[in-house]
């Protein structure tokens, strides 16, 4: 069997359904399971409910229910009103009893979920509207997770069980189960989501849990690219791909997959392929386990990403030179706030974080001048040089800063990992410094 993953945009609007139909259509002798995103900008105007007056709010879910209605009746389907009627009225419940602004995380998941239950409502109806058997598999209860919720952590215990359960029944009788992304549970049944762009998360971990052939993520680009095509436009896409590079450029800001999902496809050494859904026929990314470099890609610099929205935070400490467990306690402090670390650089006397803006830096600092003086620099962006075996290429680190000579770098992160070189600029600078990078390592547009 094999996963199909489509994102928002890959089931924006009644074409983009119509060719997501003949896609799969094309893939039932290998037994696909679909997953789905909500139709794009649905989850971020979901969001946006528990903030707005009771009024807005109407207006608001009506509208989006026209959006579905219209797609709907674009696509000739009849029988899917009372699907999406059903959702909506559980929405609407679940808002009348969160006063403006005052949404708790938990009902801020019941509200944000509602996107998938609607698309994959209309995903069903137009694969069976086009003959091709399809059924709909509520995630819930199979993606059953930690509570905390909009950010919550699948549990891999019994995934594989619930999964088989759910999921195998209808693809061994040659029909197309179509589930949620991003959606899971707690073990009490209370929703939860996997985080923003968890449906890739979703989709990978079902594949492993499964033990597809491959997982295919369908989107609106042809694949993992050398950088973001909207900063460069001579940027070229990668026709295979590591986990970990994919993992990497994830992290990094490459909006294609989401952070987490490389990791269960590793375990289960599962590959997955990065797809355009608007154009089918090409090849796309594949990203599989260990990569070498080839001679038909010379250079050991694959991706040029950057992350904006960054803020640094310096602590200057005496106490640090020498002191053994000095780091880990300061990690405890971000650690003890919920928030992660993504780019650290020491010295003797000083070290170096970054963290995603918002963060609670002001209860950060106040941690943290237990330690020290703590400084912090707001609006920067984390750049990173993504590649094969970067620790050992001679040369690339003067190389990569040689191109961004004229742009002040200030914390350089080297050698953490074998497969980036990670730096931090003001974030006015960041798209300067990757079109610089770019044209380094890759020309415009010929393999460096
Ligand atoms: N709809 C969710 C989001 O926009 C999940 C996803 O699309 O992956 O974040
Ligand atoms: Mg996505």
């Amino acid at each position: 069997m094999i996963v199909c993953k489509f994102g928002g945009t890959s089931v924006g609007d009644a074409p983009a359904i119509g060719r997501l139909v003949e896609i799969v259509r094309a893939r039932v002798p290998e037994q696909p399971l679909v997953v789905v995103s909500a139709l794009s900008g649905v989850t971020d105007a979901l969001l946006a409910l528990p903030g707005l007056p009771e009024d807005l709010r109407g207006t608001t879910v009506r509208r989006m229910m026209d959006r579905h209605l219209e797609v709907a009746a674009a696509l000739g389907l009849r029988d899917v009103e009372p699907a999406l009627r059903e959702e909506a009225a559980v929405l609407e419940q679940t808002l009348a009893a969160v006063a403006p602004g005052a949404a708790t995380p938990e009902a801020l998941d019941r509200v944000s979920g509602t996107g998938e239950r609607w698309s994959s409502r209309l995903v069903v109806a137009a694969l069976a509207a086009a003959g091709v058997e399809a059924v709909w598999v509520d995630a819930r209860p199979v993606v059953r997770t930690d509570d905390r919720f909009t950010r919550a952590s699948p549990e891999r215990a019994g995934l594989s069980a619930r999964a088989a359960h759910a999921f195998r029944p209808p693809l061994a009788a040659g029909r197309v189960p179509v589930t949620q992304g991003f959606l899971g549970s707690t073990a009490d049944g209370r929703p939860t989501t996997l985080g923003r762009g968890g449906s890739d998360f979703t989709a990978t971990l079902l594949g492993a849990a499964l033990g597809a052939d491959r997982v295919e993520i369908w989107t609106d680009v042809d694949g993992i690219m050398t950088a973001d095509p909207r900063l460069v436009p001579e940027a070229l896409v990668l026709p295979v791909a590591s986990h970990l590079e994919a993992a990497e450029l994830a992290a990094f800001g490459a909006k294609v997959l989401h952070p987490a999902t490389q990791a269960p496809l590793v375990e289960a050494g599962v590959p997955c392929v990065v797809l355009n859904s608007f154009a089918p026929d090409r090849p796309g990314t594949t990203i599989v386990a260990g990569l070498h470099p080839t001679a038909e890609w010379a250079s050991p610099v694959r991706a040029i990403s950057w992350k904006p929205g960054v803020t640094v935070l310096n602590i200057r400490s005496g106490k640090m030179l020498g002191a053994s467990g000095f780091v880990l306690r300061v990690f405890e402090v971000f650690d003890h706030h919920g928030v992660s670390v993504d780019v650290l650089a020491t010295s003797e006397v000083n070290i170096s974080l970054t963290v995603e803006e918002p963060a609670p830096v002001t209860a950060l600092c106040h941690d943290l001048e237990a330690f020290g003086d703590v400084t912090v620099y707001p609006s920067r962006a984390i750049v990173a040089v993504i590649g094969i075996d970067l620790r050992g290429t001679r040369g690339l680190a003067a190389r990569i800063f040689r191109a961004v000579q004229h742009i002040n770098v200030e914390v350089i992160s080297q050698g953490a990992s074998e497969i980036n070189v990670t730096f931090v600029v003001r974030e006015e600078d960041g798209a300067e410094a990757v079109r610089a990078l770019h044209r380094e390592f890759f020309g415009n547009g010929a393999h460096g």
